[in-house]
């Protein structure tokens, strides 16, 4: 077995599925729709946009992009919210974050459609996870946990340790672990001795957005490591100290200037590791696969009337 866990593999695997299930629909005359608000110009906002558009055209998904500028008020913010609610034809809303310092997150979040929350975010949609009755989850823990199912990684009964406690990815993916009958423990940026807390996990789960946070210190033999950070790492120093014996990565080092990196110092890490996630090509084209699972859920559930309760 290869202990590279392939986040671009399975990725595909559901991006395919998804594609025959938007198929289907568009058979039936129905035309799954995902509307995208991005306030400003942050470069790495326009990044994810992007890709999710592009996604969206490869699976037959429409989807639409709201581009607003920086000073936009919550008023107009909200104002397009409530239309794209009520629009028919609108399927999936995200707003895409981080928003604008000036602008209220957390109550924007709450306006939009509880059907139509392809991020998962609404505390609707959290209330039902928490309750074990899951409708629309968030994409990254969502996706984290489609791999581990594909990948038969057994869940029940093991350890697992959740490093990072956001709405956004801790949580969620806590909570996912519980019900999936793990014995979860979270850590954060308080926690002591995190090594004494990690080295204990089976299934160790690094979203902490801290730059090689995770070395080898701090897992034990066999330990299943995902790591959810993604961090730009340009410092030749460092990339000697966390690459220095990978020529492939030194490679792309030398071509672009500076490579993607994670949570987890990879080369310490995976020796010991039974499965691990590589940085990039692991958790992020999960996120964006379950993004377009999830607006295919939400078509389904409104305009079908699929029944999740
Ligand atoms: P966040 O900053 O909102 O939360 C980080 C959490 O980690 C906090 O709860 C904090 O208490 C904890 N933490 C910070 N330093 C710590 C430390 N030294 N020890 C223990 N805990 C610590 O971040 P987030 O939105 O949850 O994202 C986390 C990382 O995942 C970031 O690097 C982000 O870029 C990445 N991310 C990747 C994807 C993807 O698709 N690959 C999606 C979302 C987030």
């Amino acid at each position: 077995m290869e202990k590279k866990l392939d986040g671009k593999k399975i990725a595909a695997a559901i991006t395919e599925e998804v594609r025959d299930g938007v198929r289907e629909m568009l058979a039936r005359g129905i035309a799954p729709r995902l509307d995208v608000l991005l306030v400003g110009d942050d470069p790495a906002s326009e990044v994810y946009v992007g890709s999710k558009g592009r996604m969206c055209e490869k699976l037959g998904i429409a989807s639409t992009t709201h581009r607003l500028p920086a000073g936009t008020g919550a008023e107009e913010i909200a104002t397009l919210i409530r239309r794209l609610n009520e629009d028919e034809a609108v399927d999936g809303i995200l707003i895409q974050l981080p928003l604008p310092s000036h602008l209220p997150t957390r109550e924007l979040l709450e306006l939009i459609d509880p059907l139509k929350d392809v991020d998962g975010f609404h505390p609707e949609n959290i209330g039902r996870l928490q309750q074990g009755r899951p409708r629309l989850v968030p994409c990254t823990p969502a996706g984290i946990m489609e791999m581990l199912r594909r990948e038969e990684i057994p869940i029940e009964g093991r350890r697992a340790v959740v490093i990072g406690r956001s709405d956004i990815v801790g949580k969620p993916m806590a909570m996912l672990l519980m019900h999936a009958n793990a014995t979860v423990t979270i850590c954060h940026s308080r926690t002591r001795d995190l090594a004494s807390i990690t080295g204990q996990a089976e299934i160790l789960i690094a979203a902490a957005g801290s730059m090689s946070l995770i070395g080898a210190e701090h897992v034990s033999e066999g330990t299943v490591v995902v790591d959810v950070g993604m961090h730009r790492l340009s410092d030749p120093t460092r990339f000697e100290e966390l690459y220095g014996s990978s020529e492939k990565k030194r490679a792309a080092f030398e071509r672009r200037g500076s490579v993607l990196t994670g949570d987890v110092d990879y080369m310490a890490v995976a020796p010991k590791a039974s499965r691990i996630t590589p940085v990039p090509g692991g958790v992020g084209p999960l996120t964006i696969a379950m993004l377009m699972h999830n607006t295919l859920h939400a078509a389904r559930l409104r305009r079908e009337g699929v029944d999740d309760s």
